[in-house]
Order: structure tokens, then C-alpha cells, then sequence
């Protein structure tokens, strides 16, 4: 008569954690990567790093004045020639990129199929993938998408 298969246990093995800068030798199943410590929620590492996303819907205007100054703005959109109004601040040099209207993800690319630039809508919707999160900074770790898997 044949034994009952106990069920195959993962065994624990010498492991390294790659948090950077840790090292530190821990047991795990094969594929852990981190200490104790380290795979705790708050140590989780972006896979795609948070983009300078600055540049997305916004610009830098290196601009001289120290007290708050309107300037005139052309919005960035290929085809759309809205100005806009800009206050810009002593010390603070970001400041929006497209006209009012086209801050709007949905609207520029409505505005790119009328003109035809499908071309630059994909371009587009890949440099902002990850501005979304301006919408509400979600929680650290909310989002398991793109994070390293810790298991
Ligand atoms: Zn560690
Ligand atoms: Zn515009």
C-alpha cells in the first residue's frame, strides 16, 4: 500500500535580499527576494520608476522675475493655438504646457483625431501613463501594477 503523497512543502533556502543597500541573508522560498523587513508593503519598489512626469502636461519656463508676473502662453497641443494666461511666481518654474481646455488627456486626444494626428495620440497616451496617478496620489501600494512582485 502506497503512502498518502504528503504535500510537497517549498523548502526554505539561503537568499539575499535585493533591497538595494540591504543584503542581508534571510531564509525563503525560491522565489523571495526580500527580508522580512523588506517585504513589508511599504518597502515596495516601482518597477517603472515615477516618470519626470513634469513635462507631461506641464513645462519649465526658467523666467527672471521675483514678483509674480502674467505672461502669455501658446498651448503646446500640435495644431491648437489657444493662448492662455500664466501667472508665473518668483522661484517656481512649472507651469502648465497646454491651454485650458486641452489639459485634459480625453480632449487632446479628441483634438488630435480632428486634425488627424492619430500618430501622435498612442505617443501620447505613453507618456502619460503614469501622470494618471496625479489623479489622487493613490496609496502606497494600492496599485499592485507595476510593482516588483515580493512574494
Ligand atoms: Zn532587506
Ligand atoms: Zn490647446
Amino acid at each position: 500500500m502506497q503512502l498518502p503523497k504528503s504535500r510537497r512543502r517549498q523548502k526554505l533556502r539561503e537568499k539575499k535580499c535585493q533591497y538595494p543597500g540591504c543584503g542581508k541573508i534571510f531564509y525563503g522560498i525560491h522565489i523571495s527576494k526580500y527580508c522580512t523587513e523588506h517585504r513589508q508593503d511599504r518597502y515596495r519598489i516601482r518597477k517603472r520608476s515615477k516618470p519626470e512626469n513634469v513635462n507631461i502636461k506641464n513645462q519649465t519656463i526658467t523666467h527672471p522675475y521675483t514678483e509674480v508676473t502674467t505672461t502669455v502662453m501658446h498651448c503646446k497641443l500640435v495644431g491648437c493655438d489657444h493662448q492662455f494666461e500664466v501667472k508665473l511666481y518668483p522661484r517656481q518654474f512649472i507651469y502648465p504646457k497646454y491651454c485650458p481646455e486641452h489639459r485634459n488627456e480625453f480632449k487632446r486626444i479628441r483634438h488630435l483625431q480632428l486634425i488627424g494626428r492619430e500618430d501622435l495620440i498612442e505617443q501620447m497616451k505613453s507618456e502619460s501613463e503614469n501622470a494618471e496617478i496625479e489623479h489622487g496620489e493613490m496609496e502606497e501600494g494600492a496599485a499592485d501594477d507595476g510593482m516588483t512582485d515580493v512574494a
